[in-house]
């Protein structure tokens, strides 16, 4: 395997500074230098995201951002969505900053409220990872289908990976996922609905994929969210039909589809046809309200603040924290900075080029000079910890499990501190999480508001 010292060369990343961004090296170099560092990247994982990683792509994204459009349009395709989504997931954008530059642009904060609505979204789904780690893995409720969980197969077959079903939305979808990294929201919840339901494949098996090529692939969101389509999140299986997929793509897939000719087309029923055929047995099934009690959710955890350690900090960049405006970073210009690498995920999750292609070029426009290693991340981290001499660690608050472990076992030998972004949501209260509508109404009132002293 090439070491990393010739991925910093190649990439600069070890002299950019704000003042003087030197020239990125063009995609295709950073594309074959990364291919060479990570081994586990396969020949034919060659698809670049059209979306540049960065705050400065990110800006001029939120810069066009016209929150009354995106509620008139949000569920076409073709619609005015936002496309934040890879920036927020991996911190470059805070949500609490994309709400206030929506308030600023409104006469009435009720013209931003859809949007500000669906960015809520992603703080419900953190605050969930927050609370089950590693369990947003496993079904969170029983499925209500009248199947469980052992009569979903286990892997996704070739045809659908490969975009050869022969459905035009189904291997469109699976085709855009691939080549850009990226699916409107309305297509991951066909795709995912399609997989599950008329597929009969566990949640599981699609939510891995999405995560291998999603630019924003994020655990919470999207395990969750597939587990809202299975209904292992939700009181009922979220299933569409034809009419509804025709009318928002603008009939482009239907126009093409050989099924739709053939008459063949396994979505053209209306709910009550389509529920007859996907849930045969949820006639027979016990009546739901005698189901088991899904697991519950306590109060949402109340973040505190620990006290900072006196002395010098090495500050710990990671996948949610690529923010180069962060106060964290601004406040410590002449700090040490690390970003690790964690070998051992992007091998097991097989995270395709693109995503690590992103990320990179978000850590390109990250100031000072950050140094890159990789590896295990508790090992790294004690490591560059040690060769810069510092007292402690300081990085971003995150949800992520495989995160908090490398923090965890850091902090046997010296103390991690962490520090939270202006929140989406004020944390005065405890929040009921077991659905969004409960959490909803609770944070509405200060989801809507400006963060204080911006
Ligand atoms: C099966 C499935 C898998 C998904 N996987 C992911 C994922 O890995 N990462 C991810 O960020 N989102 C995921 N989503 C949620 C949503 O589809 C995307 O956030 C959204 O489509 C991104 O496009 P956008 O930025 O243009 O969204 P917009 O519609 O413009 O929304 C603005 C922002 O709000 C947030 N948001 C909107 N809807 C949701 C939602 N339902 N859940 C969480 N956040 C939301 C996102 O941060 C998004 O960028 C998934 C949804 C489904 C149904």
């Amino acid at each position: 395997m090439q070491t990393l010292d010739s991925f910093h060369r190649a990439s600069n990343l070890r002299v950019v500074t704000n003042q003087s961004l030197k020239p990125l090296p063009s995609r295709k170099d950073l594309a074959s230098t990364l291919r060479a560092v990570f081994p586990h990247l396969s020949a034919s994982d060659d698809a670049l995201s059209p979306r540049r990683g960065g705050r400065i792509a990110a800006e001029a994204l939120l810069a066009l951002v016209n929150p009354q459009s995106y509620e008139r349009s949000r569920n076409y395709l073709a619609g005015d969505v936002t496309r934040l989504s890879a920036y927020l997931r991996h911190g470059v954008l805070t949500l609490a900053e994309v709400r206030d530059a929506l308030l600023r642009r409104v006469t009435d904060p009720r013209h931003a409220g859809k949007l500000i609505n669906e960015l809520a979204w992603r703080d419900y789904w953190q605050r969930v990872y927050l609370q089950i780690g590693e369990g947003v893995w496993q079904d969170r409720e029983q499925y209500k289908t009248g199947y469980s969980a052992t009569d979903y197969e286990a892997v996704l077959p070739s045809e659908i990976l490969d975009g050869t079903t022969t459905l035009a939305c189904v291997d469109g979808f699976a085709h855009e996922l691939r080549d850009t990294g990226y699916l409107h929201n309305h297509a991951r919840m066909w795709f995912a609905a399609y997989v599950v339901h008329w597929r009969k494949i566990r949640w599981q098996a699609g939510a891995r994929w999405f995560l291998e090529h999603l630019i924003d692939g994020d655990e919470a969101s999207n395990n969750l969210s597939w587990q809202w389509v299975a209904s292992t999140f939700a009181s009922k299986a979220y299933i569409f039909n034809r009419e509804n997929l025709e009318r928002y793509t603008n009939g482009v897939y239907c126009r093409t589809c050989p099924h739709a000719q053939a008459r063949t087309c396994p979505f053209d029923q209306d709910y009550e046809g389509l529920e007859q055929t996907l849930f045969p047995r949820l006639k027979f099934a016990a009546n739901p309200t005698a189901m088991p009690t899904p697991p519950s959710f306590g109060p949402s955890i109340v973040r505190q603040r620990l006290p900072s350690p006196s002395g010098k900090p090495l500050l710990w960049v990671h996948t949610d924290s690529l923010n180069p405006k962060s106060p964290m970073l601004l406040a410590h210009p002449d700090a040490s900075a690390v970003f690790i690498w964690d070998t051992a995920w992007l091998m097991k999750s097989s995270i395709a080029l693109k995503r690590i292609v992103f990320m990179t070029e978000c850590l390109e426009e990250m100031p000072g000079t950050i140094e890159l290693r990789s590896g295990d991340v508790a090992t790294e981290l004690l490591h560059a910890a040690k060769a810069s001499g510092v007292d402690y660690i300081l990085a971003q608050r995150t949800p992520d499990p495989r995160l908090q472990a490398a923090a965890l076992a850091t902090q046997n030998h010296l103390p991690v501190v962490w520090y939270d972004p202006p929140p989406f949501v004020e944390e005065m209260r405890a929040f009921d999480l077991k659905r969004f509508s409960r959490y909803w109404q609770r944070a509405q009132t200060s989801a809507m508001k400006m963060t204080p002293s911006t």
